[in-house]
């Protein structure tokens, strides 16, 4: 494997090869650190899942490691619907927060009455500043995360990272 600058591994490259943790604002998605990994390989292919109890028929979001309505900690992975429409939403036209491209939009989307997952503040990517409008149809999209090294055991490991985000259905 190719030996990665440190500035490409950060996704911050205005800090001058210098990684701060506290700055990352993206989760750590390996097994050794997040037990809602699963989330991620879903997210990888194509997949927008979360929790649901087995014993009390509960879906939770974002994903849970025990039922917030019974306890128990017999989950199991359950299909999101992939698209929403646009309830309102905010454009950052400038000054996005380090590691983020303007416009920065996040909205309030809504999914429906039948969906288990009946809103979510998301961010909407691959459009234009103003092309999103109030009730425009929007649906699930995953993209990668700069990867980052982490300590496992003595180890440094490299992991690719994945997160999700909306984008105008055309
Ligand atoms: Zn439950």
């Amino acid at each position: 494997m190719a030996e990665i600058q440190k500035s490409e591994i950060s996704g911050t490259p205005a800090l001058n090869n210098v990684y701060i943790a506290e700055m990352d604002m993206w989760p750590l998605e390996t097994q050794e650190f997040n037990r809602i990994y699963p989330f991620y390989d879903n997210l990888r292919a194509g997949r927008f899942t979360t929790t649901k109890c087995k014993k009390c028929g509960h879906i939770a979001f974002p994903p849970q490691v025990i039922c917030p309505k019974c306890w128990s900690e017999d989950l199991e992975w359950t299909e999101l619907p992939q698209r929403a429409k646009v309830v309102c939403l905010t454009e950052t036209q400038a000054g996005a927060p380090l590691g983020f491209e303007s416009p920065l939009i996040i909205a309030w989307l809504t999914f429906g009455e039948k969906s288990p997952l009946k809103h979510l503040l998301g961010r909407i990517v691959h459009c234009q500043e103003g092309e999103v409008k109030e009730g425009d149809e929007v649906k699930f999209v995953s993209f990668s995360v700069p990867a980052h090294p982490i300590e496992v055991k003595k180890d440094t490991k490299v992991c690719d990272r994945v997160y999700y985000a909306f984008e105008p259905v055309k």
